[in-house]
């Protein structure tokens, strides 16, 4: 099946009210234009140079959500034309969006990753943290915290993930119990390819999916 098809065959399976970000990593600028032309309306770009480079070539008929991990020296690179940031998880990282956000006069949207599975090499704060985080980061003028974002660990049968969807919800409902000022808690972006109907299950209206769409990754 074709790249189109995949598009049309994931709007037909996801409830209305579910975002559709494409992981697009390693995919070209041809087969990025394809996905859009099916009606896909947010590219997901885990590279901030990569991303830069089909910025140029896929017009403003899209958003971008940067779902990588962003370094530090890459933000400079990324804010004028990303849309959200789904991976947060420092107030370091924060306070530079928030310092190149300012001299733009932008305001970011930005996702708090959880680390839900507790995995010491992944990015992400752990679950427990998170309160904290967010009170610090919500004090920043030019960011604002929209929502959560998991990973989770990898595994082969998508019910595995379920639990570390359902702690990453939970962690959502009682950061949105808070009522932290500047903080509105409205995303949950949590699934990929061979999860994301259990992630919707457990509530995300957020998918970020990259395989089922283009096929087996280059890199
Ligand atoms: C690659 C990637 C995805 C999508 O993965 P697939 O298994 O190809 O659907 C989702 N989220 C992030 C952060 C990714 O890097």
């Amino acid at each position: 099946m074709g790249i189109k098809e995949n598009v049309k065959m994931i709007f037909d399976e996801l409830p209305k009210d579910v975002m559709l970000v494409a992981a697009t990593k390693s995919r070209t600028p041809e087969e990025i234009l394809e996905a859009v032309e099916a009606g896909l309306q947010v590219i997901g770009e885990n590279y901030a140079q990569e991303a830069e480079k089909k910025v140029n070539v896929i017009t403003d008929r899209v958003k971008y959500h940067f779902i990588g991990h962003l370094q530090r020296n890459k933000v400079k690179k990324v804010v004028g034309f990303i849309d959200m940031i789904e991976t947060v998880d420092s107030v370091k990282i924060a306070e530079e969006i928030d310092k190149r956000c300012a001299l733009l006069g932008k305001v970011m949207p930005i996702l708090i990753e959880i680390n839900s599975g507790r995995e010491s090499q992944k990015a992400g704060v752990f679950p427990e943290n998170a309160d904290e985080l967010i009170k610090r980061i919500a004090t920043f003028t030019h960011i604002k915290v929209m929502g959560l974002m998991t990973m989770g660990p990898l595994f082969g049968d998508p019910e595995d993930a379920r639990v570390f969807f359902v702690e990453t919800k939970r962690v959502f409902e009682r950061i949105s119990s808070l009522k932290i000022k500047n903080v509105e808690m409205k995303y949950l972006s949590m699934g990929m390819s061979n999860s994301y109907k259990v992630a919707i299950e457990e509530g995300t209206n957020i998918v970020r999916i990259g395989t089922r769409i283009f096929g087996a990754r280059r890199y």
